[in-house]
């Protein structure tokens, strides 16, 4: 075992990570909280994109809409929308984000469960200012874990396997901090 790690939930109850090494470049983790999935999540074998990866974003709106989930915000993250919408960070935090599983923090989504920064006619309104998950989408760790984890994701993202390479390298380097998972 490497490491065990220990944290409480918004409900207080106590959740615990245990952290084996496989490999050098694998870490399983057995979690005793059901609302993570049992896996190896944290690390993948890279040695599968030696070549890189392509991926252009074809701007088509489908990871930004239509469904319910997380786009975690930090604090620097927020300081920077609730800038750029020139209001308060408190009055940010109070309408466009709410507490998820863990007690981060994500921005909402509105009533059809687009993002609450997705307009149809512009696409993303706060691009510029975009959270660092939107920004290293598709190469999270869970995507780059294995080939059958990146194609999974693929069917629902024709911008992957496609347009400008990504070497090994950043695509490490993004995976390693790419925002959509918090780091215990
Ligand atoms: S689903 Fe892929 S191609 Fe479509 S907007 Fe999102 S990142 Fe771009
Ligand atoms: S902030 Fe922008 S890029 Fe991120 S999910 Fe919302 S609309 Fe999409």
């Amino acid at each position: 075992m490497v490491a065990c790690y220990q944290r409480s939930t918004p409900t207080g109850a106590t959740h615990y990570l245990y952290l084996y090494h496989l490999s050098r470049h694998q870490v399983r983790v057995i979690s005793l909280n059901t609302h993570i999935t049992q896996g190896y999540l944290l690390m993948g074998n890279d040695l599968w994109y030696k070549d890189g990866l392509r991926f252009e974003c074809l701007q088509c709106g489908s990871c930004c809409t239509g469904f319910s989930g997380t786009v975690r915000v930090s604090d620097e993250e927020i300081a920077a929308l609730a800038r750029r919408l020139g209001i308060p960070e408190a009055e940010f935090r109070e309408h466009y984000t709410r507490i998820v599983w863990g007690g981060a923090i994500s921005l909402i989504e509105k009533e059809n469960k687009d993002c609450i920064f997705f307009a149809k006619e512009r696409g993303c309104t706060v691009y510029e200012d975009r959270p660092r998950q939107c920004r290293t989408w598709p190469f999270w760790r869970y995507n780059v874990y294995s080939p059958g984890h990146w194609k999974r994701e693929a069917k629902r993202c024709p911008g992957m396997n496609r347009g400008r390479h990504y070497s090994p390298d950043l695509i490490k380097e993004l995976s390693e901090h790419d925002g959509s998972s918090r780091d215990f």
